[in-house]
């Protein structure tokens, strides 16, 4: 199951899409449950550089349904890391709730 949601994270059209549409909108390319930012924090070699995770659970698409801009998330190394970490996966608001007890 993680493999195949993994293998549609590497979907790189949409996930290019994703990004061009994100970076349109607010400027930069940043986790959007903790803001972090890969070429604020690393240079050059971050820049572009941000995971792209998809929302929606594999098992809830039905055969031939595409993905769609909404269903993706950019997330650091971290948060992806953490949404995936147990099941059920967190969704982006759980894991920004996380974020916030934990400060
Ligand atoms: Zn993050
Ligand atoms: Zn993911």
């Amino acid at each position: 199951m993680t493999r195949i949601h993994r293998y549609r994270e590497r979907n790189a059209a949409i996930v290019k899409r994703k990004k061009a549409s994100y970076l349109k909108q607010h400027g930069h390319l940043c986790c959007e449950a903790c803001g972090f930012d890969f070429q604020a924090n690393y240079g050059e070699r971050g820049s572009g550089f941000i995971e792209c995770h998809h929302s929606r659970p594999i098992s809830e698409f039905v055969a031939g349904e595409t993905t769609k801009l909404v269903d993706l998330v950019l997330l650091c190394a971290n948060c992806h890391r953490m949404v995936h970490a147990a099941r059920p996966w967190w969704t982006l608001e759980e894991l920004r709730a996380a974020l916030d007890t934990g400060q």
